[in-house]
């Protein structure tokens, strides 16, 4: 149950023969902080320090499963961790070959008995020492005799079949840290074709899952973990410092799209149009912070309204943004923004947030409303829904489709998910 638990969903929790003690990490940024669970949502249960050694066991929705030096097991988000591209395949699976094997809370015999593990049990370890090897047991970790477990050989490296989609916002690349591999596929099985160092500024070319498909300058291209890179819209190099929005995982939702055009400007222009610039806009800036962002689309295809949703509670989105552009009836009847919630407790705070960083945009700031959306109604996040100016007002669309105008949303929403996440 905990194992299926764990693996479910991670693309990369593909067992290998590596032994998890080979696979220490060392924590690069100043602070990150440990969790109880996989995800800001839960609480804060230890913080690392640059220099802590962890090792990583699994990942669940973008966040590691760690292990402490202290034996402890938490989580951290993943893109926090950017000085390696280990991923959660470090771990070895083995079975229980004896009856009724005690799980330990400590490496010795004389320790407190957690409870007790039936032959043929399947077991996950994650660490090893002198004879003992700690294994994942209900939701934390305890210590069996490593010569009741028998390792289970895992053939592997099949890459899997990854269809590679562009992300128009991205233009380069940043990596991290030292030692970056450039791989032949999406996959830590794939070629090393290069070794790249910090600092390195890459071409983006495409993303192929948590992977990136990217250019060296020297010609070579290939597939760097998205873990080890910032994204970034300039050529310009980014640095990220851990906080509270670093941590966050925020779903961004471009109203509308593919057949859906959403309302039309005296242009002629549609709204789905400019809801995916904004969104890449702020997709960029939140990048650029630290946060994990995820889009309901990328480009102008359909996407009904009921995924959206959806894909904020898969991902255990932090805040879920939903961006729309208002018309009136008439033409030049109506202007400005409004930002609406649904639930009270739930999205009002964000709502709130938000909507005061929105006063720095030149349209008139209608308030804070409750709306009853479905992208709202059947979220299970934090989410807002931002109407950003009437398209069908001549006034309101120069600014909507002015770069400066769209720069400036996404600023504010920016500050305005900082402060939040406080
Ligand atoms: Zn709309």
């Amino acid at each position: 149950m905990l194992l299926s638990l764990i693996f479910a969903g991670s693309s990369l929790a593909r067992p290998t023969v590596t032994h998890a003690r080979q696979e220490t990490i060392t924590v690069t940024a100043n602070t990150v902080n440990v969790r109880m669970g996989p995800g800001l949502a839960y609480d804060t249960m230890a913080q690392l320090k640059k220099g802590d050694k962890i090792t990583v066991i699994t990942q669940k929705n973008s966040w590691y499963q760690v292990r402490l030096s202290s034996d402890k097991i938490g989580w951290v988000a993943s893109w926090l961790l950017k000085n390696t591209e280990i991923s959660s395949a470090t771990n070895t699976e083995g079975t229980i070959n004896t009856a009724n094997v005690l799980a330990k809370e400590n490496p010795a015999d004389d320790s407190d008995t957690l409870g007790t593990l039936q032959q043929n049990a399947t077991v996950t370890v994650v660490y090893e020492k002198t004879g003992w090897s700690q294994i994942l047991f209900k939701k934390t970790v305890a210590w069996v005799k490593s010569a009741y477990i028998t390792e289970k050989k895992t053939s592997d490296n099949t890459t899997e079949n990854i269809q590679p989609t562009v992300d128009s916002s991205i233009k380069s690349l940043t990596l991290h840290d030292d030692n970056v591999k450039l791989r032949s596929s999406p996959s830590i099985g794939g070629h090393i074709k290069a070794t790249l160092s910090k600092k390195s500024q890459l071409t983006y070319l495409a993303t192929a899952g948590d992977w990136y498909r990217v250019q060296t300058k020297d010609g070579k291209t290939g597939y760097v973990a998205n873990w080890t890179a910032t994204p970034s819209t300039s050529n310009k190099p980014v640095t990220t410092n851990a906080n509270d929005l670093a941590e966050a995982t925020i779903v961004l939702d471009a109203g509308h799209g593919g057949n859906d055009s959403g309302a039309l400007s005296q242009k002629k222009t549609y709204e789905k149009t400019f809801t995916l610039q904004i969104v890449k806009k702020v997709a960029a800036k939140l990048r650029q912070g630290g946060a994990h962002v995820v889009l309901t689309r990328k480009s102008d295809k359909y996407v009904g309204l009921s995924p959206r949703p959806a894909l904020a509670k898969k991902v255990h989105a932090d805040a879920f943004i939903s961006i729309h552009l208002d018309s009136s009836p008439e033409n030049n009847q109506a202007s400005g923004t409004t930002t609406y919630y649904y639930g009270k407790s739930k999205d009002k705070p964000l709502a709130n947030a938000l909507n005061k960083q929105l006063d720095h945009l030149p349209l008139d700031n209608r308030g804070v409303e409750f709306g009853n959306f479905l992208v709202l109604r059947d979220n299970k996040q934090p989410a807002v829904l931002l109407e950003l100016g009437y398209i069908n007002d001549s006034n309101d669309y120069k600014h909507i489709h002015s770069s400066s105008y769209q720069t400036e949303i996404a600023n504010d929403i920016y500050k305005g998910l900082t402060r939040y996440f406080k």
